[in-house]
């Protein structure tokens, strides 16, 4: 059996007594754990298939004739699509190992400059009515989860392209500052209010006025903080509605880096 102890204060003649409400919590417990083993099975049995097609669909494209463009504008499309499943399975697998403990990080030497400019032409080349500019460098060979912080990266790009349908620009800014590096996405979207901005980096948080527009499950931008989290990092949101938002985030790194 699980037990809470809620701790309820007394006033006036009872003041000095202390009043303990317990509460069973097994039940809730239990389905919150058959919940999280859920999401760990569906998403590994989803995984497979999906492995499967993406081959496929890998060998019609070597397969095809260059010339036929009805044909490679399907192809590029069902890709497409299957990059968009493949990222939801991949953040349904990352949500439910975060809830057990188990999201694995794997340091090791990488040039995190480079990394930010593969990550933006792999989107880039999936979203190709937005421009996406890269000032700044952090010059810095960064001792961490890479292809983590790829997914962080590309989360906060594809949320730029995402939500600034209209605006088609999108300015990712690098810089070392004392002891930090920093990553900066600016885009000219649909913006956050205050009330929200703390809240979107919850778990299936989704803001109510969007979420009719735009397809999403909320889980990207709370994996986001616990990768980074995880590197000792700090990741927030300025934002205006209306007027655009800038994700940012910070990474310590080491004197000798
Ligand atoms: P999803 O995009 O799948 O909903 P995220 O966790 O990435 O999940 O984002 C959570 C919510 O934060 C989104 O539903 C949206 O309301 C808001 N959001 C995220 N990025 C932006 C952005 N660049 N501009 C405006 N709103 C954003």
């Amino acid at each position: 059996m699980l037990l809470n102890a809620h701790r309820i204060e007394l006033e006036g003649d009872y003041k000095d007594r202390i009043l303990l409400a317990i509460e069973d919590v097994t039940d809730r417990r239990s389905i919150e754990k058959r919940k999280d083993d859920f999401l760990s099975i569906a998403s590994h049995e989803l995984k497979t298939p999906l492995t499967a097609i993406k081959g496929y669909i890998q060998l019609i494209r070597r397969l095809m004739p260059d010339d036929n463009k009805k044909l490679n504008d399907v192809v590029q499309k069902s890709v497409s699509q299957i990059e968009r499943l493949d990222k939801l399975i991949v953040e349904l697998l990352d949500v439910s190992k975060i809830q057990s403990g188990n999201l694995d990080i794997h340091h090791k030497n990488f040039d995190f400059d480079q990394m930010v400019r593969d990550t933006i032409e792999h989107v880039q080349f999936n979203s190709d009515d937005h421009t996406i500019s890269l000032k700044g460098s952090t010059g810095v060979v960064y001792n961490g989860d890479e292809t983590h912080l790829s997914q962080v990266v590309g989360n906060l790009v594809s949320n730029a392209i995402k939500y600034s349908p209209s605006q088609k620009q999108v300015h990712v800014y690098l810089s070392r500052l004392k002891g930090h590096i920093k990553f900066s996405i600016t885009d000219s979207g649909v913006g956050i209010e205050q009330k929200d901005q703390k809240k979107v980096f919850d778990r299936f948080y989704r803001v109510g006025a969007v979420k009719e527009k735009f397809a999403g499950m909320g889980m990207g931008l709370y994996i986001c903080e616990q990768i980074i989290k995880q590197h000792q990092g700090m990741i927030w949101v300025e934002s205006e509605l209306g007027e655009g938002s800038t994700f940012s985030f910070t990474l310590p790194i080491k004197e000798q880096q």
